[in-house]
């Protein structure tokens, strides 16, 4: 069994990669819930669809999140009835979370739903939530706290973060699910997710960041971060706001303690002599995911890489 942590759109890119490659049933993704929020009485689980989403096959090519071809008539609707429509859900979307709120009303935990919507839609790798307790990243700005959502959706990540809070994380708990995937896992593997407030807010579960700490097969990292930049989103600007050197050495001090071995892109090979110095192995390789065949290569080098961690050990 392989565990991926990831957030949404570049950690379902790397787990598409690592699903396509590996055998069928080998694929555990534990994903970031510290996205999720209610909104129109619903509650909505971005980064869990969005890898559900592209692992299905489903997912839209162009945005890598949401449905591809999805329509946007439910949410015109809602529009005309006055209300705020800055988060976009397609109609077949909105059947997700209808879904899904439903389950959780009648008492099914995240997990047990979120797996019924995976296997509803033929995805045989399992998808797990950080935890079933909600948890709701806050992103501490010049103007004041700000909800996630509002902060990267409808302010477009414009604000300079200056701190994040994972409301809810002290009452979560690594589930049961969770730590079973960790106990088979023959290696952990960090997709190229946000490492703050999407990886980050996985490791903060308690307990879980000691888990992955003394975990004894190989655990590896791709770095989000090519060439000093985010290849989108405000990985970047976070990064440098909360102090951190904004490059694969940045995400790979991060990690430190929690994985062996960082891939790197190859525009920044020279960051692999400050890398080892950290006590990790590095792997340089094209890690930039344009299309399905990179996705594949690259979590091929990525496999081979734990192999050959697991072995010098
Ligand atoms: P979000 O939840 O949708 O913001 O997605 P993630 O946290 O999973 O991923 C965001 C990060 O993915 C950004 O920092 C991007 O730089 C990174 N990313 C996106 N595509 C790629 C890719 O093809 N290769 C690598 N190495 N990183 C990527
Ligand atoms: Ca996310």
């Amino acid at each position: 069994m392989i565990v991926a942590l990831a957030g949404g759109v570049g950690g379902a890119k790397l787990a598409d990669g690592l699903y396509r490659v590996l055998p069928p049933r080998q694929l555990t993704v534990i994903v970031n819930t510290a996205d999720d929020f209610d909104i129109f009485g619903l509650r909505v689980c971005p980064d869990a669809d969005t890898v559900t989403y592209t692992l299905a096959g489903v997912a839209n090519p162009a945005t890598g999140w949401g449905i591809a071809d999805d329509t946007f008539e439910t949410l015109r609707m809602l529009g005309r009835y006055g209300r705020d429509v800055w988060f976009q859900i397609g109609d077949r979307d909105f059947a997700t979370h209808i879904a899904r709120t439903e389950r959780l009303r009648s008492g099914a935990s995240l997990t047990a739903v979120t797996a019924e919507l995976v296997t509803a839609l033929g995805v045989t790798a399992d998808i797990l939530p950080m935890c079933d307790e909600p948890v709701a990243t806050q992103v501490m700005t010049p103007s004041g706290p700000l909800e996630f959502q509002e902060y990267f959706v409808h302010r477009h990540q414009s604000d300079t973060v200056t701190g994040i809070i994972f409301r809810g994380i002290d009452q979560a708990r690594p589930t049961g699910a969770a730590l079973g995937a960790l106990r088979e896992a023959t290696a952990v593997i960090f997709c190229p997710s946000n490492p703050v407030v999407s990886v980050g807010p996985i490791l903060a579960v308690p307990g879980l960041r000691e888990r992955v700490a003394r975990h004894p097969g190989p655990r590896v990292a791709v770095s989000p971060i090519v060439g000093g930049r985010a290849l989108r989103g405000p990985a970047d600007r976070m990064l440098e706001s909360l102090g951190h050197e904004v490059s694969a050495y940045g995400v790979a001090a991060l990690y430190r303690g929690l994985v062996d071995g960082m891939v790197i892109d190859e525009i920044d090979a020279s960051l692999a002599p400050r890398i080892e110095a950290l006590g990790m192995k590095v792997l340089i390789a094209p890690t930039v995911m344009t299309d399905s065949n990179d996705r594949s290569s690259l979590a091929t080098r990525v496999l081979e890489f734990c192999e050959r961690i697991g072995q010098a050990r």
